[in-house]
């Protein structure tokens, strides 16, 4: 503890991670990095009716998942642990005890009072400026059943942990005066205090709850979202680069940020404009990368690449990397380049026979095919484009058919790509397939 940037997130525990959690978490993450100082996890678990194990694992997955570590805290340790309110309790009875011997805490009714000072507190609040409030009544800081206050421990312990700037919601701005009043009792300057704004819900009035749809953090690692997509979203709900720039990486997003700048009203939760980013990221992918991070989503879909090709496995997955707007449609959007009993989408097919004569097509289209000496894209291009005018059929006839026989579907990827992917063999095999079942 050297003097320099001290910063904490100190969830209480839900079961979930919210995104306006992730948020003041990102938000102090980034402001420790920006002036090379420290991030510390703290769990404000005094409140033992929640299952605390199953919320630190919730959490800490989602922490990780968004690529937030921390410097001190839970599995890492640091001079300051434990860093579990459940586990400071001596701690707390000691500095009560401190309280009560100068005369700011005295018992009513089985519980210990904080007498205020009554004295008016300044507020130094990097986003909102100076404010200042009065407590006006002594607040209870123990309960009646021996159980510490949230306001009397997270002042001890942002105390003890040597905190420099208290960057949280909003929401809590109304207990600071306590909390300068409890400073000043245990005789300690208090932080700098940044409130943030809240996050207001996609549409109408209130802000988001876990209900909300794109509320919580495990939902967008389930629906195999780029972390890196959401955490960079998630930088904008309040604060924005002056340059007007919204996709950027970490490390300048780090470099630009500075808690001063972050935005006084509220932020909007937008889902599109998530989404919109998750695609953005997806596209910008590596090929290495991207084909990386398909593979192990697809062998968690149950298929399996490693029986085939590498070469033809990411030739396939980059085809629809242009296409992909998330990679929760991987499996729909590639299945067929791995499975023989891919799924066909009936409804599709239904409207493609009323229009053209499937059969018809893919016969002639058989014909030509089967001719070519190679089939890569400009030649089945070329071949398709030729049928097309000597039988006087537009190409769409063709490539409709032919895309629906080969890959159970009426959208994909680019039609000439497919087939020459999916290569010779497999293209007659199912063409054949297909011209069989519609003959019985
Ligand atoms: N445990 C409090 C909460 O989850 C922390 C507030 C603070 O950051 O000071 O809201």
């Amino acid at each position: 503890m050297d003097g320099g940037v001290r910063v904490r997130f100190a969830p209480s525990p839900t079961g979930f991670f919210h995104i306006g959690s992730a948020r003041t978490a990102l938000f102090n993450w980034l402001y420790a990095k920006h002036s090379g100082g420290k991030f510390i996890l703290r769990i404000e678990d005094t409140d033992d009716e929640r299952d605390r194990s199953e919320f630190l694992d919730v959490l800490m997955r989602g922490m990780r998942w968004l690529g937030i570590d921390w410097d001190e805290g839970p599995t890492v340790g640091g001079p300051c642990a434990p860093y579990f309110q459940s586990q400071r309790k001596e701690i707390y009875d000691e500095r009560v005890e401190f309280l009560k011997k100068i005369g700011r805490a005295y018992e009513k009714d089985g519980a210990i009072y904080f007498k205020v000072s009554g004295e008016p507190q300044l507020i130094r609040d990097l986003i909102r400026g100076d404010v200042v409030r009065r407590e006006e009544k002594d607040f209870v800081i123990v309960r009646s059943n021996g159980k510490p206050v949230f306001h009397l421990v997270n002042v001890i312990d942002d105390m003890l942990m040597r905190i420099t700037h208290v960057i949280r919601g909003e929401d809590h701005l109304s207990n600071t005066s306590k909390h300068t009043e409890l400073f000043g009792a245990f005789g300690v300057k208090p932080p700098l205090f940044a409130h943030i704004p809240l996050i207001l819900k996609a549409h109408g009035p209130g802000k988001m709850s876990k209900r909300d749809s794109g509320a919580l953090v495990e939902d967008y690692e389930r629906d195999h979202f780029l972390p890196e997509a959401v955490r960079n979203y998630l930088c904008l709900l309040g604060w924005s680069p002056k340059e007007d720039r919204e996709i950027l990486p970490i490390g300048e997003i780090i470099r630009l940020f500075d808690i001063a700048d972050v935005n006084k009203n509220n932020a909007r939760f937008d889902e599109k404009k998530m989404a919109f980013f998750n695609g953005e990221y997806l596209r910008s992918l590596g090929a290495d990368e991207f084909c990386r991070r398909s593979v192990e989503i697809l062998g968690a879909c149950g298929i399996d690449v490693a029986k085939f090709d590498g070469a033809y496995v990411c030739a396939a997955l980059l085809l629809c990397q242009e296409k992909l707007r998330s990679l929760s449609e991987l499996e729909n959007f590639t299945e067929y380049f791995f499975r023989e009993n891919f799924s066909r989408d009936a409804q599709a097919l239904e409207k493609l026979r009323a229009k053209y004569d499937i059969g018809a097509r893919l016969r002639e289209f058989k014909v030509s095919f089967e001719a070519l000496d190679t089939v890569d894209e400009k030649s089945v291009e070329e071949a398709l484009r030729k049928l097309s005018s000597a039988n006087g059929i537009p190409s769409g006839e063709y490539i409709h058919s032919v895309r629906f026989a080969l890959s159970g579907r009426s959208v994909g990827p680019g039609f000439f790509g497919l087939v020459s992917v999916l290569g010779r063999d497999t293209v007659l095999a199912r063409l054949d397939n297909f011209i069989g079942a519609e003959k019985m």
